[in-house]
């Protein structure tokens, strides 16, 4: 499994969107898109459904064209380039296996058509059998060469799906929700192996997916979309840390920031940046630090925490007013619902947003 590809590819330079739009009658899928997409990066894609992630990603992949706007790799647009020459390969989300092809063939489908079209510069029938080996030891794929689609795990059509897209060692892979199909447990073992696999390959590997969990633990980079636009771009910390509208802030991170708002806008603060206070305050508040008062409603133990669902103080006389969640560590006795209870935020941990929602400096 640790097999190295006998030569490394080179991730193929920057991508950019400069300016770029889609729209299919009266709906606009994408609008006016500028997005930076770092040479080697994992780059996460991110967003509610119907934001418009696959129709970025088939941009991306060349199998649609934008209504405007120009996609460059290393500085330069790749509009004129036919499919074939564009370096990159996509794996789609329910993986498109041929189910009468074993996963040999499976996996050396593109080559074996790469070779029936040109015999001169197409790679030999060794060639190809040395490309399955490796990528088939790669993704621990060997034992099942001979099998066909139908006799494999979710897991492991995954990994073909993989490998026949790496065989061709493309400089960009793109994969469309790769770990929807998966269950829970697969899902954890699969997300190991696509990040093992983007340090052996050393492609440029954009993912898009709806699940927040999913890209904040891979991604290099993360990308969050909202109504065809891209509403914010950097690291998974930064936009963990400085969300930069109620937006993210609220899509971002599990479980969700608590978000208050106010006539002059919104006030943030995560469940898991409030430290709760056994038996009151004391001296524990600092300047600028919040205290937060209420009663647990609902408590849902996940193993090493428990997450509270409280109430405040005011919604005791509005029920339908105001809630909150905490998470309670292990190490004092559980909350239990009715319980009354007081947590303390930091003043650094408070996000403040305007009123149209955009971030305030602190
Ligand atoms: P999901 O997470 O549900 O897959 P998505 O973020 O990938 O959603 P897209 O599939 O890119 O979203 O769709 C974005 C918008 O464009 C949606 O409103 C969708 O209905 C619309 N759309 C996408 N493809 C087409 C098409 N071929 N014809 C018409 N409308 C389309």
């Amino acid at each position: 499994m640790t097999q190295l590809l006998d030569r490394p590819v080179t991730a193929a330079g920057d991508i950019d969107l400069v300016g770029i739009s889609r729209r299919f009658g009266e709906t606009t899928a994408l609008d006016a898109i500028d997005l930076h997409i770092p040479a080697g990066s994992l780059t996460a894609i991110v967003g509610p459904s119907g934001c418009g992630k696959s129709t970025l990603l088939r941009i991306l992949a060349g199998l649609d064209t934008p209504s405007s706007g120009v996609v460059q790799v290393a500085g330069e647009s790749v509009a004129s380039r036919p499919l074939g020459q564009r370096d990159v390969a996509m794996v789609f989300q329910d993986y498109a296996l041929y189910p009468h092809m074993t996963v040999e063939r499976n996996i050396s489908f593109g080559l074996r058509l790469a070779r029936r079209h040109d015999r001169t510069t197409g790679p030999s029938h060794d060639e190809i059998a040395v490309r399955v080996d490796q990528v088939a030891r790669l993704l621990g794929l060997t034992e099942v060469l001979g099998r066909r689609p139908g006799q494999l795990s979710g897991g492991q059509r995954q990994r073909v799906a993989l490998a026949r897209a790496i065989i061709r060692r493309p400089g960009v892979l793109l994969l469309d929700e790769p770990l929807s199909a998966l269950d829970v447990a697969l899902r954890a073992s699969a997300r190991a192996e696509i990040l093992r696999l983007h340090r052996e390959i050393g492609a440029t590997l954009v993912l898009v997916t709806h699940d927040q969990h999913e890209a904040l633990s891979m991604a290099s980079h993360l990308v969050v979309m909202d109504r065809g636009r891209v509403v914010q771009s950097g690291s998974p910390q930064e936009v963990f840390r400085r969300p930069a509208s109620v937006f993210v802030a609220g899509f971002v991170g599990s479980p969700a920031m608590n978000l208050t708002r106010s006539a002059d806008g919104w006030t943030g603060w995560r469940p898991t940046d409030a430290r709760i206070v056994p038996d009151g305050t004391g001296d524990v508040v600092g300047p600028g630090d919040r205290v937060v008062i209420g009663v647990v409603d609902v408590c849902e133990f996940t193993g090493s925490s428990q997450e509270l669902r409280c109430r405040t103080e005011a919604a005791l006389e509005h029920p339908a007013g105001l809630s909150f969640t905490l998470v309670q560590r292990e190490g004092e006795r559980w909350l239990a619902p009715g319980d009354p209870v007081v947590a303390v935020v930091p003043a650094a941990s408070v996000h403040s947003f305007d009123a149209d929602g955009r971030r305030l400096d602190d």
